[in-house]
């Protein structure tokens, strides 16, 4: 890879569309491999651009500013999924290298696209469908039984653009919205809406895989996820007591998932582990003990554990994938590793309680993400790493309550 946008020595500029925490954790290991990195920011304060120094502003739905800035880059990628297809074409039309593609993004910017897709691939899924109407959705209700989870095709994260339902009652705010923007023509939600069965699930799993241009794939163990109010609050590396033929399993839905998508970069699976095998998880053709949720095709908050517990983490992998560079190792550093997510409490000021924790505890790690703290918002995580995995999650969950200021000592 030469070309005039290459910096010295031959070493290529890697564009991210997003200034986001991905991209800004994306710095560090772009800096060990002499790679530069570039981000198109939503601001000057944006988390990556006060730590990139080529971060220029610009709309990501804009053509103009995707394709002015992707004209100094050698690649181009992604920290967020919501670049608008025809952005991402007129990129590629400008002669750069965009990775993800636009035909694997996809599937992970829009939900309905990828049940369907999963579905054909045989990988087990909730049970689904695809409502366009109040008749629609009551005769999936009548089918799998109430409640169900309706889910916005597009645009959700963090849990909104979710409900659970319990009946067709409770879903009428969300019919009316989807008909209404059929009728004004707005686009958005004309798809429909998906709607799924309440997968009774033991607990979430995701599972990271990295895939190369040229095809060449690794995968992470498989993590364990708490959720807190629909928000990821702690990741468990690997996860506990997962039944090894399981894991196997998954990890090979996983990187098939990714070459049948021709996936380049990162990309995280989320799923349901389920009590128990069950037949006919929708597609799967057969029984399974897991159901997939979504797909996120980056560097992924299920995946922040890698930084300081695995030899390559997500942030360097993703760099080396769309580089099209061979891949690194994915072996875990430590036994355990605890991933805690740090959340914006009532208190501005963060960098005053770093004294107690660091002095409290020396081995854990620290990664905030430079966001001004509002309650209940990421702002950044923790790592600690071991052998004893409750008092690794006792540390970790300390330290985010005393970052947060729900505890004080
Ligand atoms: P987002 O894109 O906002 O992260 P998800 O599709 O991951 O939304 O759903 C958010 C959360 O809602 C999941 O982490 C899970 O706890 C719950 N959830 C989603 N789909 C289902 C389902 N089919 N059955 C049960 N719970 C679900």
């Amino acid at each position: 890879m030469s070309s005039p946008r290459t910096a010295p020595g031959g070493f290529p500029v890697v564009g991210i569309i997003g200034g986001g925490q991905l991209a800004r954790m994306t710095a560090p290991p772009a800096v060990g491999l002499g790679v530069t990195v570039s981000v198109l920011a939503e601001s000057p304060q944006a988390a990556a651009a006060l730590v990139v120094p080529s971060s220029p502003v610009g709309d990501h739905t804009r053509v103009e500013d995707v394709v002015a800035f992707a004209r100094g880059c050698d690649v181009v990628t992604f920290d967020h999924e919501h670049v608008p297809t025809e952005v991402i074409r007129a990129v590629q039309a400008a002669g750069v290298t965009v990775e993800p593609t636009p035909e694997a993004l996809v599937h992970a910017q829009d939900k309905l696209v990828m049940r369907r897709r999963l579905t054909e691939l045989g990988i087990p899924c909730p049970r689904w469908a695809q409502v366009r109407s109040r008749e629609d959705l009551e005769a999936f209700g009548a089918e799998v039984g109430w409640p169900l989870v309706l889910k916005t095709p597009r645009g959700g994260y963090d849990g909104k653009g979710v409900l659970v339902v319990d009946g067709i009652d409770a879903a009428e705010g969300w019919l009316a919205e989807m008909t209404r923007e059929v009728e004004a023509g707005e686009g958005g939600l004309s798809d429909g809406l998906l709607a799924e069965e309440a997968v009774a699930f033991r607990r979430e799993l995701a599972v990271l895989v990295a895939r190369s241009r040229s095809g060449q794939a690794a995968v992470w163990p498989i993590v364990e996820t708490v959720q807190t109010d629909g928000i990821c609050t702690e990741v468990l590396a690997p996860a506990p007591d997962l039944d090894p033929t399981l894991a196997s399993e998954i990890s090979a839905a996983a990187l098939r998932v990714a070459g049948e998508l021709d996936v380049t970069g990162v990309m995280a699976v989320e799923l349901f582990e389920l009590e128990a095998a069950r037949d006919g998880a929708e597609g799967s053709g057969g029984r399974a003990a897991y159901v997939v949720n979504e797909l996120a095709m980056r560097p992924h908050n299920s995946g922040h554990w890698t930084i300081d517990g695995s030899v390559t983490s997500q942030f360097e992998q993703h760099l080396r994938a769309v580089l099209d560079l061979p891949l690194g190792s994915t072996r875990a550093h430590a036994r355990w590793t605890v991933m805690g997510n740090v959340l914006g409490g009532d208190y501005p000021e963060l960098y005053g309680t770093y004294r107690h924790l660091m002095a409290r505890d020396p081995a854990m790690k620290f990664h905030l993400y430079g966001k001004e703290v509002r309650p209940g918002r990421k702002i950044g995580h923790v790592n600690v790493s071991g052998d004893d995995l409750e008092d690794l999650r006792e540390r970790a969950r300390h330290a985010c309550d005393y970052l947060q200021g729900v505890v004080t000592a």
